[in-house]
């Protein structure tokens, strides 16, 4: 009997311990999940939309998004279906002048808190063109090689008989396929194709506003006027932007792992190794993208 109750009172004290432990268990997995539902919420345009504006920048003293290292195909915007799933986030058509288009989830995100202060200002931003893969690169360069479009005022590329003067033409404002920033989802072009259009009125007030503001969401402008700064590459394009703490490093990576014998795969390709195009061009951009 006395053994019985002993060991009675022992069971009791163990179920005790079960139930203590187990409600320890369930409030901690509380508490994470609402942390986790917080920085989630934190996370959404709709959130950011209500929050002070001065908050919307991104200030030094926060971490950058990790950035991990992307592979080749990455780089070369040869994308596979998964990576594309996981990297790239499709634009909202109100954001953009198209259906269809896709961005870097962490640019899309600096984007739209960009676009949300523009607005408060009186800028309005759209996007004309994001993401674009390798194939969608070579629809353009092959169009301009082959003279089905063409490169300015009424000059196509098949007057040019020589292939490396040809491809230069084309490269004053046309990447070749496997050397665009495009190719990365963190690059975008705003408004218009022209640098006339941001040169007065609503288009100027719309640059002036960009040069002040797009660095403050970590976007910076990659082809600036040529000259003593940037003697190489790509002419001027006020409209092309590019989120930086994503955009620099990678630039490195591509520094680092591309090679000529990646640059392939289209008309002319054998004239990227002549023009040497990833130094002249790829690695040729305003000196603010080189950092994070
Ligand atoms: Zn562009």
């Amino acid at each position: 009997m006395l053994k019985n109750k002993s060991v009675n009172k022992k069971s009791n004290i163990f179920i005790v311990l079960v139930v203590i432990l187990a409600l320890l268990l369930v409030t901690s997995r509380t508490c994470r999940l609402r942390n986790l539902n917080h920085v989630k919420s934190e996370l959404t345009s709709e959130s950011v939309q209500q929050q002070n504006p001065d908050s919307l920048s991104i200030k030094k003293e926060e971490p950058m998004p990790e950035v991990s290292q992307p592979d080749k195909n990455i780089l070369l915007g040869q994308l596979s279906r998964s990576q594309r799933d996981s990297l790239l986030f499709p634009v909202e058509r109100k954001y953009a002048s198209r259906d269809g288009m896709f961005m870097h989830r962490d640019a899309y995100n600096a984007f739209l808190e960009m676009q949300n202060k523009a607005k408060e200002d009186g800028i309005e931003l759209i996007i004309i063109s994001a993401f674009r893969d390798f194939d969608h690169q070579k629809r353009i360069w092959n169009n301009k090689w082959n003279g089905r479009q063409v490169l300015s005022g009424n000059i196509y590329a098949t007057d040019i008989v020589n292939p490396v003067e040809r491809a230069r033409e084309i490269l004053r404002f046309s990447a070749m396929p496997g050397t665009s920033r495009h190719h990365w989802g963190t690059d975008i072009d705003l408004n218009s194709l022209t640098n006339s259009y941001f040169e007065s009125g609503k288009g100027k007030r719309e640059y002036e506003w960009l040069v002040e503001n797009a660095s403050k969401f970590g976007f910076c402008q990659p082809y600036t006027p040529k000259g003593s700064e940037r003697e190489s590459g790509y002419e001027e394009e006020k409209w092309h932007w590019s989120f930086r703490p994503v955009s620099a490093p990678w630039l490195s990576f591509y520094q680092q792992q591309i090679t000529y014998d990646d640059i392939s795969g289209f008309d002319g390709w054998e004239t990227a190794r002549l023009l040497n195009v990833a130094e002249q061009y790829v690695l040729s951009v305003n000196e603010e993208c080189m950092n994070p």
